[in-house]
């Protein structure tokens, strides 16, 4: 995608751009076209934007002497991790008045606590080596996305990532005991402690979990570990609708308790077009059922006997009506053989053609409400209209992603996205949900967020960035409208 400059803002004053390239050295930045483009591109190509430079510093000393001279120069800045977010949340716009800083070298390992459960990282550090370094000491860093191999710790704090095992162990927010994080005026905030308990004052960490940059920079967090799991029982159900996969979530809870770590639900149409854009996959059922599910736990057990808890809560599933059909991996290969038709819903996605994507979550009771009110709204509104819907189910939150008709011409699409978009989320309101469940806001959903929160909530919002970051330098034009700079 080509983006012309918007000239509104001014460009950086040169002199600043040469001290900012002094404090990182020369493997610390990038300014030639070639080697910025893959910073200022989105994940996808959905996002563009320019950049006086990328910085990338290599310490917290380097990013906090930075930030400090772009304060004083008054250059708006954009954080970067690995660049995966999906809401344009870390590219800057196009006026080429910003500074993008990715924490890409950043990755050092800082303390491992074998004995408090502990891993002190740098915010560079991906998400795959970050669940590594805790498997070295035998545990288990659990958060868990399809895009770990490239995600960054910084990015998933500011993000609060979530991915299948929320359910169990929660999202990043429930993951991080202590930050440590540059503020927009340079000074750094030493906040990495690492105690369960701690009720000395505001939690202060919490502000900069899930701020997506817009508060300061992240360049190290402490992060909890847990046991790993000796076993895993993993299987696919068959289901004939929606309120069976909430009655059987209750089910499995009562039945598995904590042990319960995924609950994902897939539509028959997204499990078709995913056996059909990935060549080796296969449904595991002889018929086609309307919907399925994907359940696993884990835990300490010995032997089998989480395997056999699974089995007898389909058992009971099969009893009372609400599962259809349903298989248990009997081996590694097979479970990943399950886990990869979930996995494979971005490129399923794709085959089935042009999407509108959503990453809402509502209470978990009333999911089947909300897919039934909005399927029948979108069908009605937009005649051809396929839905295709997965998520995580058994945290509330679903990727309704439906399909556009083949013959929508590009400006017929980009208008009913918008309209999809308004229709989808005005039911996500009436149920109580949020229009942004694991993503963020970033640039994309930043002023539709306008419409659904209250005034006082904006008002809060604004305030704590104006206390934070008075001169509006920090990732400006995310989470919330661009304010006015002082
Ligand atoms: C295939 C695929 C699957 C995905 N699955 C999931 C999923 O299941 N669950 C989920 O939650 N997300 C998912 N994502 C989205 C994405 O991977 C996450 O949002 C991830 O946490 C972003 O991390 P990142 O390092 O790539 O951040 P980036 O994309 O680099 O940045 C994201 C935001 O964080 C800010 N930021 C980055 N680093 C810092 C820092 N150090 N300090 C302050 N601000 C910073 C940026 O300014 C930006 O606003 C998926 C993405 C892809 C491509």
């Amino acid at each position: 995608m080509t983006a012309s400059r918007d000239t509104s803002r001014p460009l950086p004053d040169p002199a600043a751009l040469a001290r900012l390239k002094e404090t990182v050295g020369p493997a610390g930045f990038l300014d030639l076209p070639g080697d910025t483009d893959p910073f200022l591109t989105s994940f996808g190509g959905t996002f563009r934007g320019e950049a006086a430079l990328v910085l990338r510093p290599a310490s917290t000393g380097e990013v906090a002497r930075a930030v400090a001279i772009c304060a004083e120069a008054r250059i708006p800045m954009v954080p970067q991790g690995g660049n995966t977010g999906l809401a344009g949340g870390a590219q800057p716009d196009r006026s080429g008045s910003s500074v993008l800083i990715s924490l890409d070298r950043m990755r050092r390992v800082r303390a491992v606590d074998r004995h408090n459960d502990t891993l002190t990282l740098e915010a560079g550090v991906t998400l795959a080596d970050a669940q590594a370094e805790a498997e070295r000491i035998d545990r288990l860093f659990p958060l868990s996305l399809a895009s770990e191999g490239s995600c960054r710790i910084g990015g998933n704090l500011a993000t609060n990532a979530g991915g299948t095992q929320v359910l169990r162990y929660g999202n990043m927010r429930a993951l991080t005991l202590g930050l440590e994080v540059v503020l927009p005026d340079g000074r750094i905030w030493d906040g990495l402690r690492a105690l369960r308990k701690d009720n000395a004052g505001y939690d202060l960490k919490q502000v900069f979990i899930g701020s997506e940059g817009t508060l300061g920079i992240i360049t190290a967090a402490v992060l909890r570990l847990f046991p790993r799991p000796r076993a895993v029982a993993t299987a696919m159900a068959a289901i004939p609708d929606v309120p069976a996969a909430i009655r059987l979530l209750g089910l499995a809870r009562e039945r598995l308790g904590e042990h319960l770590s995924a609950f994902e639900l897939m539509r028959a149409s997204s499990l078709d077009h995913a056996i059909a854009a990935v060549p080796g996959l296969a449904s595991p059922f002889s018929s086609r059922h309307a919907w399925y599910l994907l359940v696993e736990a884990s835990g300490q057990e010995a032997g089998n006997t989480l395997g056999t808890a699974l089995e007898a809560v389909l058992e009971a599933g099969l009893e009372d009506g609400l599962v259809a059909d349903a298989v248990i991996a009997a081996s590694h290969e097979q479970r990943q053989r399950l886990w990869k038709l979930r996995e494979a819903q971005a490129e399923a996605q794709k085959h089935a053609g042009r999407g509108v994507k959503h990453d809402i979550s509502v209470p978990v009771s009333v999911i089947p409400d909300f897919i039934a009110r909005a399927d029948a709204a979108l069908t009605a509104a937009f005649p051809g209209i396929e839905p295709f819907t997965f998520g995580h189910v058994g945290d509330g939150n679903l990727h309704y992603n439906p399909i556009v008709p083949a013959d929508w011409s590009d400006g017929e699409w980009r208008q009913k996205s918008a309209e999809i978009n308004r229709l989808v989320h005005d039911v996500v309101a009436e149920f109580g949900g949020s229009i942004s469940a694991e993503h963020g806001l970033g640039q994309l959903r930043a002023s539709e967020a306008e419409r659904y929160k209250s005034a006082v909530e904006l008002d809060l919002m604004r305030t704590l960035k104006q206390v934070l970051d008075p001169l509006g330098l920090m990732n400006p034009g995310k989470v919330l409208r661009d304010i006015p700079r002082e």
